[in-house]
């Protein structure tokens, strides 16, 4: 039995002395255990595939996805099966998620049965711990999927991930589809989750307001590449990658809650053909000549916090300091 940072580190390619994740394109990405990690960017900058690849629902390189330090697929074959079930996923729309022609009971009870995880017998007694777990009358365990609001069929969602004793959950846009006072009891359901069974989370969203509520660690993600990541106080407080700072001026408006935001100006390029150099340079208002030509990378710029834009070079405190230092 592999402890837990071990199988975390086996399972998500985590090199435990750098902690760090590769995928996608140079990700790096810290991912402690117990830890809620937000993952922001805009629509189609990668972080759904990263969180695919995480839950293992995406195959590691599928000439997309590249990762570097170990392997998943190099674990032994029961070692590989545990860490499936170790990472599950919980995505935005659950009635898409639900299968529309099976009771809760299956929905939620399949799995763990088919795993070896609860004796048949014992099936219905665990579905119906968990949907108490999740908030849920497990009376309702024979009813379908229609017959729950929005917000229910969410904690049916989270109470199938719980099913198989997932330590990782990667939740995609998981509040993105409820209204406000939804949102904040799932989220409250998710914290509660987070201390009683000590899970960790990697937490996709577009809205900075939701991130900023329920993260310890927030990363952000532009066209493929994490640009920047620190923890959630020294993120908010000293932002620093010039996409990071253009979103967070924009936080009024991601209050607002679009969906697909954009609000820097220019087009988002496409994540097939992105800019030479630093991606962001056709929307940065730092933009010079080296980050035409060549990407930054990543560095520590405060502990834990590391950050991937040129103006990093010099030590001047604000972007225009530094453009004038360089
Ligand atoms: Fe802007 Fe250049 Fe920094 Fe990229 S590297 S964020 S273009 S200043
Ligand atoms: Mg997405």
């Amino acid at each position: 039995e592999l402890d837990y940072a071990e199988r975390l580190a086996r399972l998500f390619g985590v090199d435990l002395q750098a902690q760090t994740v590769h995928a996608v394109d140079h990700v790096d990405l810290k991912i402690m255990p117990g830890e809620v990690v937000g993952l922001v960017g805009e629509s189609g900058c990668g972080k759904s595939t990263l969180g695919r690849v995480l839950a293992g629902i995406n195959p590691q390189s599928d000439g997309e996805v590249l990762w570097q330090g170990q392997d998943r697929r190099k674990l032994d074959p029961a070692a590989a099966h545990k860490a499936r079930l170790s990472a599950q996923m919980i995505f935005q729309d659950p009635m898409s998620s639900l299968n529309p022609r099976k009771r809760i009971i299956d929905i939620i009870g399949e799995a763990p049965v088919a795993h070896g995880l609860v004796p048949r017998a014992g099936k219905d007694a665990y579905v119906a711990a968990l949907m108490e777990r999740v908030g849920l009358d497990p009376s309702y365990r024979n009813r379908y999927p229609h017959q729950f609001s929005g917000g229910q069929r969410q904690r049916i969602g989270i109470a199938r991930a719980l099913a198989v004793k997932p330590q990782f959950i990667v939740c995609d846009e998981s509040v993105a589809a409820l209204d406000v006072s939804i949102q904040a009891q799932i989220i409250n359901l998710f914290m509660e989750l987070k201390r009683d069974l000590g899970l960790t989370y990697l937490f996709i969203s577009h809205d900075l307001g939701v991130v900023k509520h329920i993260s310890d660690r927030v990363a952000i993600m532009y066209l493929g590449r994490i640009v920047e990541s620190a923890p959630a106080d020294a993120f908010f407080a000293q932002p620093n990658h010039p996409y990071t700072i253009a979103l967070l001026e924009e936080v009024p408006t991601i209050a607002h809650r679009r969906r697909n935001f954009s609000p820097i100006k220019g087009e988002i390029p496409s994540p097939l053909h992105p800019p030479s150099g630093c991606h962001f340079h056709p929307r940065c208002p730092h933009a010079f000549e080296r980050c035409r030509q060549q990407a930054p990378k990543l560095r520590e710029i405060a502990p834990g916090h590391i950050s991937a834009c040129h103006l990093n070079d010099t030590q001047a405190a604000s972007p225009k300091a530094k453009l004038a230092a360089l």
